[in-house]
C-alpha cells in the first residue's frame, strides 16, 4: 500500500509525495506520520491510500504514526482538496484554515488550561465536625474546586484518609453563563416560513426578510428541530455582527449546547470552542467565516445570516468563499442550508428567482410593526443654508429625541478627524511615505495616520514643499463628527465606535453595553454599527455621507451602498416605539439611495441586475482577479504583461480579459492586476494552474482571488 502525504516544507508546497506503508503500521487517510525526507525525518498528513504505484522510482517508508488517531476525518480531508482544487490555494494552506493554531502539521503546541478538582473516592467515618463540612459541601455537586473549601487542614486529613481525591482537569476558557431566554411562539408569517422550510426536499433556502421581521427567530425554531435528530447546525453571521447581543439570543435559548468562534476570541479560547466541537460537547456553533469548517460529523443545517455580507469571502490564502464551503458541506452531509438577508447579494437573488434556490420572502417586520420612516436630505441645498455636516432635518430629530430621552445613532463611514490636510498655498497633500494614499488627520493625539500600513507622525506646522503654515483639514470622519455634535449640542453625550476605539479585546462589547444602558445619547460610528445591534431605545438613525461607498469605482458599488443604507435603517424604531431614519447625501436621486427610501429591495433589483446584465457582469458571469505584487515596479509590470499575454493566446475571446491596471502603492508595495470575465471554469481552471506553478518561489507574488470582494 501507499500513501500520499502532504508536509509542511514551503518549497513543494503544492505537491503530495508518496511513501511506502509498511505492514506493521496501520495508517489511514488523515493519519499524522513520520516521514523521512531527505536526510531529515519530518510530519505530514496522509491525503490519500492506494494500491498501485507505477513510477519507477525507489519508494521510502513511512517510519510511524503520531497520533493514536486520524488527525483529520473524511470530509475534512475532502474539504482540504475542494479547497486546494478551487482556490489554487496550497494544501498547508487548506489545512490552517480548518485546524486551530494549536495543532501545527509540524507540532502540538500545548495550550490547555487545567484545573484541580477534588472528588469523594470512599466513603468513610471522619472525626472532626470540620471534615464533616466539607463532606456535606458535595450533597448537590460532583466535585469542589479549592477555592471552595476553606479549612486546608481538614481537606488534608480527608486526603491522606483516602476519602478525598484529586484531580487536575481540563477547563474550558469561555463563560457560560447566560440568562435563560423561553421560546417565543412564531407569527403566522414566521410558521409558514419555518413549515415551507422543514417540509421541502429542498436543499438549499434563501429568506429575504425585512430588518426585525423575525428571521433569527425562524433560525432558532428549525434549530431545535435538527437538535431532535440529533444532528449539528452550523450558524454564521459577519464577523463584526458578533456581539453579545446575538449570543446571549443563542447561549440563552439553547445555553450550553452553543459554541462560539469569531476573531474576538483568544487563540487558546478558539482552541478550547473547538474542543468542545470536535468532541461533540455541543451541538451548534455560532460563528464568523472560519467556523465553517467546524469539525462536525452530522451536520443537519447551515445558516448563513447576511448572507451577502463582505466578510464571507476570505481576502488571503484560501480565498474562499463561504457560501461555496457550505455548498460543499451539506452535500456531503445531505443537509440543508439557509441562506437569510433583508438584502440577499445580486448573485444569490438572481439564483433564487430561477429556482436554483428556495426562495422566500418576509415583507413586514413582526406583527406588522411600522418599518422607520426613511427622509433623503440633499446637501447640496443644505450648504448653500450654512449646514454642512448636520441637515436642519437631523438637527430637529437629534433635539426632538435629546428631549424625549431617546436614543440616536449615527453613521459615517470614515474613521479619524479629516481625510486629508492639503496646503491652501502650494496644495500639497501630505501621502504617506509608504503608500500613494493620503494621511487621515487623527484629533485626540494631534497626528496624522496611513489607514493602510499604519504610519504615524505628529501633525507638522508647515507645509514640507513650501513651508507655508496655512494647512487645511478637509473632508470629515467620526472624530469631526462628535466634535460638531458638541458644539450644536450642549451636554449631548457621545460615544464612539470605529477601529480607533475597539482595538482592544471586548471594548466593542463594553461600548454596545454602555449605550444599551442609556450612559449615552448617540452612538457613532463607522459601518461597524450598522449590522445586527438591537437597541429598544433607538428611535433615530442619522447616516451622514451616505454617498461616500458610491464614488469607489466597483461595480458592486450601488449594491453596497444600498444594503449598507437598509441595514443600518433596520436599527431605529425596532420596539414600541416609531423609528425615523435621514439619510443626507449629495446624490438624492441615485437609486442605490432613492430606493432605500421605501425598503425597496426588489425594485433596486431589477435596476441593478439590467445594469449588470447591460455591462456583462456578475450574474451574468463570474470574475477572477490575478495579481502581481512586487516591491520593484518594473518587475511587477513585466509579470504582469507577461501573464496577460499568456492568458490571452490560451483563452479564446468568450472569455474577457481586462487590464493589467495598477493599484497605488501600499506599504512600499506596487500591485498590478488583470480580471477575466468568464462563464466555464474549466479552461480558465488550467491556464491559472499553470501559471500558478510559475510563480511558487518567484521574488514577485502572484494572487489569484475567485469572485474578489474589490476590483
Ligand atoms: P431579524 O432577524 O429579521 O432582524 P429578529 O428575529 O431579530 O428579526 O426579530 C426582531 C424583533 O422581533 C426581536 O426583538 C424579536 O425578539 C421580536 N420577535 C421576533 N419574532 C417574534 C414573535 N413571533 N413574537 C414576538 N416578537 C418577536
Ligand atoms: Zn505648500
Ligand atoms: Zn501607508
Amino acid at each position: 500500500m501507499y500513501a500520499d502525504v502532504i508536509m509542511e516544507i514551503n518549497v513543494f508546497k503544492n505537491k503530495t509525495f508518496t511513501y511506502k506503508i509498511p505492514s506493521n503500521i496501520k495508517v489511514e487517510i488523515g493519519s499524522r506520520v513520520h516521514i523521512p525526507f531527505g536526510s531529515k525525518k519530518v510530519n505530514g498528513i496522509v491525503l490519500n491510500i492506494k494500491d498501485d504505484y507505477k513510477d519507477n522510482i525507489q519508494l521510502k517508508e513511512i517510519i510511524s504514526l503520531i497520533d493514536d488517531k486520524p488527525i483529520l476525518n473524511k470530509e475534512q480531508i475532502y474539504l482540504i482538496k475542494f479547497l486546494r482544487d478551487n482556490y489554487l490555494c496550497t494544501y498547508l494552506d487548506a489545512y490552517k484554515v480548518m485546524m486551530p493554531t494549536q495543532l501545527k502539521l509540524s507540532k502540538n503546541i500545548n495550550n490547555i488550561k487545567t484545573e484541580k478538582k477534588y472528588y469523594i473516592k470512599n466513603i468513610k467515618e471522619v472525626n472532626t465536625k470540620a471534615e464533616q463540612n466539607i463532606l456535606n459541601l458535595f450533597k448537590d455537586k460532583d466535585y469542589l474546586k479549592p477555592s471552595e473549601i476553606s479549612n486546608k487542614k481538614a481537606l488534608k486529613i480527608l486526603l491522606e484518609k483516602d476519602i478525598l481525591f484529586i484531580k487536575e482537569e481540563e477547563k474550558y476558557r469561555l463563560n457560560n453563563n447566560f440568562e435563560i431566554i423561553e421560546k417565543i411562539k412564531l407569527t403566522k408569517e414566521q410558521q409558514k416560513i419555518y413549515e415551507e422550510i422543514n417540509y421541502s426536499k429542498d436543499s438549499i433556502f434563501l429568506l429575504r426578510g425585512v430588518t426585525g421581521s423575525g428571521k433569527t427567530e425562524i433560525y432558532m425554531d428549525l434549530i431545535e428541530d435538527v437538535l431532535k435528530e440529533n444532528k449539528e447546525v452550523i450558524v454564521l453571521v459577519p464577523e463584526i455582527s458578533i456581539t453579545t447581543q446575538l449570543v446571549s439570543r443563542f447561549k440563552g435559548r439553547f445555553q450550553d449546547k452553543v459554541a462560539l468562534f469569531h476573531s474576538g476570541l483568544s487563540a487558546g479560547e478558539r482552541y478550547d470552542e473547538w474542543r468542545k466541537i470536535k468532541r461533540k460537547e455541543v451541538s451548534i456553533v455560532v460563528g464568523a467565516r472560519s467556523a465553517i469548517f467546524s469539525p462536525f460529523t452530522n451536520i443537519g443545517l447551515i445558516i448563513m445570516d447576511e448572507e451577502n455580507d463582505e466578510s464571507y469571502k476570505q481576502e488571503n490564502n484560501p480565498r474562499y468563499n463561504t457560501i461555496d464551503v457550505a455548498i460543499e458541506r451539506i452535500k456531503y452531509n445531505n443537509a440543508k442550508l439557509l441562506l437569510g438577508s433583508a438584502t440577499p447579494s445580486l448573485e444569490s437573488y438572481a439564483r433564487a428567482k430561477v429556482n436554483r434556490y428556495h426562495l422566500l420572502e418576509l415583507e413586514t417586520r413582526v406583527n406588522n410593526k411600522k418599518l422607520p420612516k426613511v427622509e433623503i436630505i440633499d446637501m447640496k441645498t443644505e450648504m448653500k443654508k450654512g449646514n454642512s455636516i448636520i441637515s436642519s432635518v437631523s438637527k430637529n430629530y437629534i433635539l426632538d429625541r435629546l428631549n424625549k430621552k431617546e436614543q440616536i445613532m449615527i453613521l459615517i463611514n470614515r474613521r479619524g478627524y479629516s481625510n486629508y490636510v492639503i496646503c491652501s498655498e502650494c496644495g500639497e497633500v501630505i501621502k504617506c511615505p509608504n503608500c500613494d494614499i493620503s494621511l487621515t488627520y487623527h484629533k485626540n493625539n494631534n497626528s496624522l495616520k496611513c489607514h493602510y500600513c499604519n504610519f504615524q507622525i505628529n501633525m507638522p506646522n508647515n507645509c514640507k514643499k513650501c513651508n507655508s503654515k496655512y494647512l487645511s483639514l478637509k473632508g470629515k470622519g467620526t472624530e469631526k463628527i462628535e466634535e460638531v455634535l458638541h458644539s450644536i449640542f450642549k451636554d449631548i453625550r457621545v460615544i464612539r465606535m470605529d477601529s480607533d476605539t475597539t482595538s482592544k479585546k471586548s471594548s466593542h462589547e463594553k461600548i454596545i453595553k454602555d449605550f444599551n444602558d442609556y450612559k449615552y445619547d448617540v452612538l457613532l460610528g463607522t459601518q461597524m454599527i450598522a449590522k445586527g445591534l438591537d437597541f429598544a431605545n433607538v428611535t433615530l438613525v442619522v447616516v451622514i455621507d451616505a454617498d461616500s461607498s458610491l464614488y469607489i469605482s466597483d461595480y458592486r458599488s450601488s449594491e453596497r451602498t444600498f444594503s449598507l443604507l437598509t441595514q443600518v435603517s433596520g436599527r431605529a424604531g425596532r420596539h414600541d416605539k416609531e423609528g425615523n431614519i435621514v439619510i443626507q447625501t449629495f446624490n438624492p436621486n441615485h437609486y442605490a439611495i432613492k430606493l432605500v427610501e421605501n425598503h425597496d429591495y426588489v425594485n433596486f433589483y431589477n435596476n441593478e441586475i439590467t445594469i449588470r446584465k447591460r455591462l456583462y457582469y456578475p450574474p451574468f458571469c463570474f470574475i477572477v482577479a490575478i495579481r502581481i505584487l512586487s516591491n520593484d515596479f518594473e518587475k511587477g509590470s513585466r509579470e504582469i504583461n507577461k501573464i496577460n499575454n499568456i492568458l490571452k493566446s490560451k483563452l479564446d475571446e468568450k472569455n474577457k480579459i481586462l487590464g493589467p491596471t495598477i493599484f497605488p502603492k501600499i506599504n512600499n508595495i506596487y500591485g498590478f492586476q488583470t480580471i477575466i470575465k468568464y462563464k466555464n471554469k474549466e479552461p480558465i481552471m488550467k491556464v491559472l494552474e499553470e501559471i500558478d506553478l510559475h510563480y511558487i518561489n518567484s521574488e514577485v507574488k502572484l494572487e489569484i482571488d475567485f469572485n474578489p470582494n474589490r476590483l
